[in-house]
C-alpha cells in the first residue's frame, strides 16, 4: 500500500509540473519575428495576435506592411495525424500572399519517404497568389481557380493544406477588411462550392475501407459464433493468430489507424468547445473503427478492441505467443502485486486528463507514454530513445504477456468506463469456476480471472481462451465429470443391451 501511495504522490508531482509548464509552450507570434522578415524584408516588428480570428500587423516604422497569423488558430482540419497543420502565413495590405512556414505538425510523412523540403516547396507555391484565388490541387487553370502541384504519396497532408490554407486566408482578410475582387467587403464564411476534405478522402480511400469493413465483417462474426469456435479450438487458433497479423499489418503499419488516448482526449474537447462532424470524418480508418468499438463496448465490453483490433496490443500477443512456441520463460506478479499494478493505467489516465483540460498540446506529448506513434505510425523511424521504449516494452511482453497493456495503458483505462454499460454478458462460466478450479484464470491472457472465479470486465481483453477451456470436456473438470459420467453411464448401457441380446441369441 505504501508503495501504492509513493507512485501515486510522485505521479501527482508529475501533473503538477506539467500544468505549471503548459503557459510556457504557449505560442508567441514575437519567437517567429525572423520567419516574419523572411515574407517581409523590410519589416521592423510585429503587433502581438489579436481579434477573432487572431492575426498580428507586420510592421515597418508605422507603416503596416501586411498581416501574419498561424492556420490553425483560424481553422483546425485535422490532417493524417489526426492534427491539424500549424502553419505561419503572412499576405501584404493587397491581399497578395508574401509568404507561408510550416511551424508543427505531426504528418508521418517519412514513412512515405517525403521530407519536410517537400512539404515546404508544396506551401511555397501559394507565395505571390492572392488570398481572394481560390487555389486547387492538380490540373489545369480554370475560370475562378488557380492550380498548384500535389506531392505523390501525401494526398490527405497536401489536402488538408490546402482547404486549410485556402478557408484561413479569407477568413483573415476578411477580418482585416481587404476587398474582394469585386471591390466589397470579403465575407469571412464565405459559402464554397469546394467539395469538403473528408469526401475526397473517403473516395480516394475505397479500398483501405473496403478491407476494413471486410476485416470488421469477420471479427463479428467470430464473436457472434464465439460458442461455436470455443469447440473447435485449432481453427479458433487460425482464426485470432491470423486476424492480429492483419490487425498489426493492415490495421497498423499500412493504414496507421491505432486509436490512442489523444483521440479521446480530443473528443471530450472538442465536445466542450465547438463539435464538428469534419474532425472525425476526415480519417475514413479511424472513424470506422471508432464506430466499431463503440458498438462492440456496448455489446461486449473494451475486451474486443483490446484483444483483436489494437496494432500495438496485436504486437504484444503475437510475440508473447512466438516466445512461448520458443520455451521463453514467462513471470508473473503476484496476485497482490499484479492488481495494485492494474491502478497505474488509471492514474496516468487521470494524469492525460487533467492536463488536457488545461493544455491539449501538453497532453498530447505526455501521452507519449504510449508507444503507438513509434512502434505503429513511424514504423520504429524516430529518435532512439523513442524507439527504445517501445521496443522495450515489445521486449517486455516476451516475458510477461502484454505487460504494457495490463498496467501502463491509458486508453485501456478510458475504454473500461464505457464498457461498465455493456449489455451481455457472453463469456459462460461453471460455478465450480474459482471454486475450487483454477485453470482458466491461470491461461487468462490478462489475468482478468479472480481466484473466485469471476471475470473481471474491466480486464478481459476477449481473447476466448477460457471460453475454449469452458467446452473442453477433458480439461474442464466439471465437464470432465459429465463425459466421465456419460461414458460410464454409456458402457453400461452398452453392456445391458449386449447382455439382452445375448440372452435372445441363446433363446
Ligand atoms: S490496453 Fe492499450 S495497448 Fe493494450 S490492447 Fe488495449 S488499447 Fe491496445
Ligand atoms: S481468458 Fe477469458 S477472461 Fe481472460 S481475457 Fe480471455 S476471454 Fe477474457
Amino acid at each position: 500500500m505504501k508503495k501504492f501511495v509513493n507512485i501515486y504522490i510522485r505521479l501527482s508531482v508529475v501533473v503538477i509540473l506539467a500544468l505549471c509548464a503548459g503557459s510556457s509552450i504557449a505560442a508567441d507570434i514575437q519567437d517567429d519575428f525572423s520567419l516574419i522578415k523572411g515574407f517581409f524584408p523590410t519589416a521592423d516588428s510585429v503587433t502581438e495576435l489579436e481579434g477573432i480570428p487572431p492575426s498580428a500587423a507586420v510592421l515597418d516604422g508605422a507603416n503596416v506592411l501586411g498581416y501574419v497569423y498561424y492556420t490553425d488558430d483560424v481553422v483546425k482540419i485535422p490532417a493524417y495525424s489526426g492534427k491539424p497543420i500549424r502553419t505561419l502565413v503572412g499576405f501584404d495590405t493587397a491581399g497578395k500572399i508574401t509568404g507561408l512556414k510550416i511551424v508543427h505538425h505531426e504528418e508521418p510523412i517519412l514513412v512515405v519517404g517525403i521530407y519536410e523540403d517537400d512539404l515546404q516547396s508544396f506551401i511555397d507555391q501559394y507565395v505571390n497568389k492572392f488570398v481572394n484565388d481560390k487555389i486547387k490541387i492538380g490540373g489545369k487553370d480554370r475560370e475562378g481557380y488557380k492550380s498548384i502541384d500535389t506531392i505523390s504519396g501525401a494526398t490527405i497532408t497536401v489536402m488538408v493544406l490546402n482547404a486549410t490554407i485556402n478557408q484561413s486566408m479569407r477568413k483573415i482578410a476578411a477580418a482585416r477588411g481587404l476587398l474582394g475582387p469585386d471591390g466589397k467587403i470579403l465575407v469571412q464564411d464565405e459559402a464554397t462550392d469546394e467539395e469538403p476534405v473528408w469526401v475526397y478522402v473517403w473516395r480516394s480511400k475505397v479500398f483501405q475501407i473496403a478491407i476494413l469493413v471486410i476485416g470488421l465483417t469477420v471479427l463479428m462474426l467470430i464473436l457472434i459464433m464465439q460458442d461455436w469456435l470455443a469447440q473447435h479450438p485449432t481453427l479458433l487458433t487460425y482464426l485470432r493468430e491470423g486476424f492480429l497479423v492483419y490487425t498489426v499489418v493492415f490495421i497498423g503499419w499500412y493504414s496507421l489507424a491505432q486509436l490512442s488516448i489523444v483521440n479521446v482526449l480530443t473528443f471530450i474537447n472538442t465536445f466542450m468547445h465547438v463539435f464538428s462532424w469534419d474532425s472525425f470524418l476526415v480519417d475514413p480508418m479511424m472513424f470506422l473503427l471508432w464506430g466499431f468499438v463503440a458498438v462492440t463496448i456496448l455489446l461486449w465490453g473494451r475486451g474486443v478492441y483490446c484483444g483483436w483490433l489494437c496494432p500495438f496490443g496485436a504486437m504484444q500477443e503475437l510475440i508473447f505467443r512466438l516466445g512461448e512456441r520458443l520455451k521463453v520463460p514467462s513471470f508473473e506478479f503476484p496476485e497482490v502485486v499484479h492488481e495494485r499494478l492494474w491502478a497505474i493505467k488509471y492514474l496516468i489516465l487521470l494524469g492525460l486528463f487533467a492536463v488536457s483540460m488545461q493544455s491539449l498540446v501538453l497532453a498530447e506529448q505526455l501521452a507519449e507514454v504510449e508507444p503507438f506513434k513509434t512502434a505503429v505510425t513511424l514504423h520504429f523511424a524516430r529518435e532512439w530513445s523513442y524507439v527504445m521504449y517501445a521496443a522495450g516494452l515489445l521486449l517486455i511482453s516476451a516475458f510477461n504477456r502484454k505487460f504494457y497493456c495490463r498496467y501502463l495503458c491509458p486508453l485501456g483505462a478510458a475504454l473500461t468506463f464505457p464498457s461498465k454499460f455493456r449489455i451481455f454478458e457472453w463469456l459462460r462460466r461453471y460455478k465450480e469456476c474459482g471454486r475450487p478450479c483454477q485453470i482458466c484464470r491461470n491461461e487468462c491472457e490478462v489475468r482478468a480471472i479472480r481466484s473466485t472465479g469471476e471475470i473481471n470486465a474491466n480486464e478481459c481483453h476477449y481473447c476466448l481462451d477460457c471460453q475454449v477451456t469452458y467446452w473442453n470436456a477433458y480439461k474442464c473438470p466439471p465437464l470432465a465429470r459429465k463425459r466421465r459420467k456419460d461414458e460410464s453411464r454409456g458402457s453400461a448401457e452398452k453392456q445391458a443391451k449386449n447382455g439382452t441380446q445375448n440372452v435372445e441369441f441363446q433363446r
